[in-house]
């Protein structure tokens, strides 16, 4: 099987090019299936800003909610396999499973760590990495779980246009109904673009933070404050975020992608005294601690696409072609914006 490996853990950016790269392609054998074990053949990877957590010099041992990868280790990675030789009671060649496969061509696993995907007419496999997966289940933990969401609640919603941000848009403005002073379901994203597209799901309004009026306009947005912001991104957006909420305001921490490539945060917290004084909590969260709640959470979001409440068009996936030389260079889109809803990998050869 061809697989790409940890080579050297990174301060920054992984380095994708030249004499010290990131990762390295091989190859390994296959072992023999055992009893009860499935080999599967990788026809989609999920792409996920943690998985830049997980090779991580700075997080130290213990820390983190998964094991680090290690350097010669294949580096780990979700995704959707098929079935191709089985030893187990179930499953059978051609089934379509999602487990964590890693960037590797060919796997063997327990059969029992895998589920079936089994999407209804019309759904593409691929949202069960994506929407119905576990990034539109991260929207939905966060918001009726951890920041308890209610439709008394105005929301800003960063990493609007992403996998998670895009479900809990639509999860927060069409099935909880922030409706605070009627137009509170705030988006933050990269682009114009995305933003109008965020609009189209739901958002009332969504602000570009890189435009260089963004503060002054999320001041606008936010006149009267919000009672709830859904991080995806840290930094300083979740700093200025602080003097934005409204007393007892809640923090939903779901992620901190702005500083993934660095080992620690440049801009640190010049606001944070907010939180003492207008009571605020920040709620860290990890999706994996409400696996239970995960079929009742798809069955929820599966019955809102089929009432028109889930968009689940374009903007919920970026599916890239992509050759297995290449599976880095995919993955490195993460960081510089380049995926629209959940990024994902199609191996094509
Ligand atoms: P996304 O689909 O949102 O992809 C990443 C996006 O982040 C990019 O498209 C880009 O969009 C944005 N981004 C990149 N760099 C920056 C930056 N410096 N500042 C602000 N935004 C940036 O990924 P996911 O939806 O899968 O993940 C979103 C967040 O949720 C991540 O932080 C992730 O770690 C976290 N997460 C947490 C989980 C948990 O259990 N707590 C589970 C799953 C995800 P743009 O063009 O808008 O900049």
């Amino acid at each position: 099987a061809r697989q790409w490996t940890l080579r050297e853990k990174p301060h920054a950016d992984p380095v994708l090019e030249g004499a010290n790269p990131t990762f390295t392609q091989g190859t390994a054998s296959i072992p023999e299936l055992q009893d009860g074990q499935v080999l599967l053949k990788t026809l989609y990877l999920s792409n996920d800003p943690a998985q830049r957590t997980w090779i991580s010099r700075a997080v130290q041992p213990g820390r983190l909610y998964v094991p680090p990868v290690e350097t010669g280790e294949v580096m780990r990675a979700g995704g959707i396999g098929q079935v191709v030789n089985s030893r187990h009671s179930t499953l059978k060649p051609g089934d379509l499973v999602t487990t964590t496969i890693g960037w590797t061509d060919y796997s063997v696993h327990d059969g029992d760590s895998v589920s079936v995907i089994d999407p209804p007419a019309g759904l593409a496999v691929t949202h069960f990495l994506g929407a119905l997966g576990l990034a539109g289940f991260t929207a939905w933990y966060g918001l009726y779980e951890v920041a308890k969401v209610t439709s008394k609640d105005a929301i800003v919603i960063s990493g609007a246009a992403g996998a998670v941000g895009n479900v809990a848009v639509q999860i927060a403005k069409k099935l909880i109904g922030c409706r605070k002073d009627f137009k509170k379901v705030i988006g933050i994203a990269g682009t114009d673009d995305k933003c109008r597209g965020v609009e189209v799901l739901g958002a009332d309004v969504c602000l570009n933070y890189k435009s260089p009026s963004f503060k002054e306009d999320l001041t606008k947005a936010t006149d009267g404050f919000v009672e709830v912001y859904f991080d995806n991104v840290g930094g300083e957006i979740l700093d200025f975020m602080l003097t934005r909420l409204a007393r007892h305001g809640r923090v939903a921490a779901c992620g901190a992608i702005s500083n993934y490539n660095r080992d620690s945060d440049p801009t640190a917290l010049k606001n944070y005294f907010e939180v003492v004084s207008m009571r605020l909590q920040i709620l860290g969260f990890i999706v994996i601690d409400g696996l239970h709640l995960l079929s009742g959470a798809r069955a929820a979001l599966v019955e809102a696409w089929q009432n028109g409440k889930l968009l689940l068009g374009e903007q919920a996936e970026t599916v890239v072609d992509t050759n297995f030389s290449d599976i880095p260079r995919t993955w490195s889109m993460l960081y510089s914006g380049g995926n629209t809803g959940k990024l994902i990998t199609k191996l094509k050869d």
